[in-house]
């Protein structure tokens, strides 16, 4: 009808740092296109989108959190809170009890188009109520879809016969092995229990919407994208890698941080600027794990053994720090490491030059800022898909080594309560010795510092990632005409 009409688009980030960080990144992008970009989320939730907001490039519609409702301490409104396998359940039932919050939400404003985090199984449907497309955000790449969902369809670690026994996931571009302890414990398509049936209704209102929108770029993983939208019969857009849309370094420092001073950020960034190129270990796990004491105390251990400098970031409740730590640790690592127990502004630290590897959980968002920035990697997987991750990270583009974790633990929750650290100080220390000394290391670095820039390229004008986006925004700027 009206052909100037602005392509309006809500967004329904899940509740979870490592989620909404780059939902941020995909409204700012679509706002760059011309898009207004409304963001629906809890008000604790909110103050991570305020900076985005203050500079005009997202709004913001608030919806109340179902806490009381579903047995949740009433201000644990982020997923990030949750400490136990309980309240983990809980928060699931209380993201089923937004659905109608959002149905009121999208019967007022009409948007164009909902994208909305996988999570929220439910939205599709929601949506379709109101004629509005709907965009799935599952905040994983082409290669960790693929293998998750052949592992579900085939099934094929049915067949064998110990934990520890590798298996072939079928059906993938390439021959990837893995044994099942590193397998996500749900995949029994036929099984009955609860997480089962969300599992099932999460694939079906996939497969129902509009399409699903990737944080990646084709030339990470090519076969996958293609195999993803052939074979898995997936629309599918890649726009990323989405944190590359921050360029000013305060729009970096900021992304993902809530309260922390921008001085306190800026002086591990002032202790890096002393450090020589490459030099220096990034170690971080991501939003949620927190380690237990015991795995604290190797990592300590591995990296002082390594000889190598470090910034460390630890997550921790209780901040006492001599109940972790060895004796004496940060005053005989003075001017060599360097422990942030906060947010820590992550891009930066991986963009300076002074980091020579990153010890990563392989968290979707971690992997993809480690390849941007051109940083080799050492593998550290926990849970979800960070198995998978781990694959193409060592195995595909052989730009990081394993350290040797075996074993998906069933959520974060239990990794704070190991009373046995999985990973010794030993495979710690030999794995960051072979990311920074030698010519596998060199090798390493080389390629994939050819890939950052291939990361790069792929979100520059004419990039595989600025033409997907383009488009995206082309597709529904037509719908919205027709
Ligand atoms: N992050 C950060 N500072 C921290 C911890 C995490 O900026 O101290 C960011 C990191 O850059 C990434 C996100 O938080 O964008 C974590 O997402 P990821 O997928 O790596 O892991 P998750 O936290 O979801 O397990």
């Amino acid at each position: 009808t009206n052909s100037c009409q602005q392509l309006q688009i809500f967004f329904l980030p899940y509740m979870a740092r490592g989620h909404s960080i780059p939902l941020i990144d995909i409204a700012k992008l679509f706002s760059s296109r011309g898009a207004r970009c409304t963001i629906v989320t809890t008000p604790l939730n909110a103050p991570l989108f305020s900076k985005a907001i203050q500079k005009g490039e997202i709004e913001l519609v608030l919806i109340k959190f179902p806490s009381t409702e579903a047995g949740l301490p009433q201000d644990c409104e982020s997923a990030d809170l949750i400490r136990t396998q309980d309240t983990v359940e809980k928060f699931i039932k209380a993201t089923f009890l937004l659905a109608p919050q959002l149905g009121k939400v999208l019967d007022e404003h009409r948007p164009h188009c909902l994208v909305a985090d996988a999570f929220f199984t439910w939205a599709t449907d929601v949506a379709a109520k109101f004629g509005i497309p709907r965009l799935c955000f599952h905040g994983i790449g082409f290669f960790p879809l693929c293998a998750s969902l052949s592992v579900m369809m085939y099934q094929p670690h049915t067949k064998s016969s110990s934990d520890s026994e590798s298996f072939v996931i079928p059906n993938l571009p390439d021959e990837i092995k893995m044994p099942r302890s590193q397998l996500p414990v749900f995949p029994n398509l036929d099984g009955e229990s609860e997480f089962m049936k969300i599992v099932k209704v999460s694939i079906e209102s996939e497969e129902r919407s509009y399409g699903v929108i990737v944080n990646s770029f084709y030339e990470l993983e090519p076969a996958y994208a293609d195999h993803y939208r052939k074979v898995f019969g997936r629309k599918a857009w890649h726009i990323g890698p989405v944190s590359l849309c921050n360029e000013a370094a305060e729009d970096k420092a900021e992304r993902g941080s809530i309260e922390i001073s921008t001085a306190e950020k800026h002086e591990c960034l002032k202790w890096l600027d002393t450090k020589k190129p490459h030099s220096v270990m990034y170690v971080s796990f991501g939003s949620l794990i927190q380690f237990a004491d015991c795995q604290l105390l190797e990592i300590a251990m591995g990296l002082e053994a390594s000889g190598q400098d470090f910034v460390w970031v630890v997550k921790k409740e209780e901040k006492d720090v001599e109940n972790w730590l060895p004796e004496g640790f940060e005053k005989r690592m003075e001017g060599k490491g360097l422990i942030i127990r906060d947010w820590a502004p992550q891009v930066l630290i991986l963009e300076h030059e002074a980091i020579g590897a990153f010890v990563t959980h392989c968290g979707w968002n971690s992997i993809l800022e480690g390849v941007s920035a051109g940083v080799p990697m050492i593998t550290w997987p926990v849970f979800g898909e960070q198995f998978y991750n781990e694959k193409l990270v060592t195995e595909i583009h052989r730009i990081g080594v394993p350290v040797g974790s075996e074993k998906w633990v069933l959520s974060f929750a239990d990794v704070s309560a190991e009373t046995e650290a999985s990973v010794r100080r030993e495979a710690i220390e030999e794995a960051v010795i072979r990311i920074m000394v030698g010519d596998e290391a060199v090798e390493i670095r080389s390629r994939v510092k050819e890939l950052g820039e291939k990361a790069r390229r792929a979100v520059e004008e004419g990039g595989s990632s600025f033409l997907d986006l383009s488009a995206l925004v082309g597709e529904l700027n037509h719908l919205l005409e027709a």
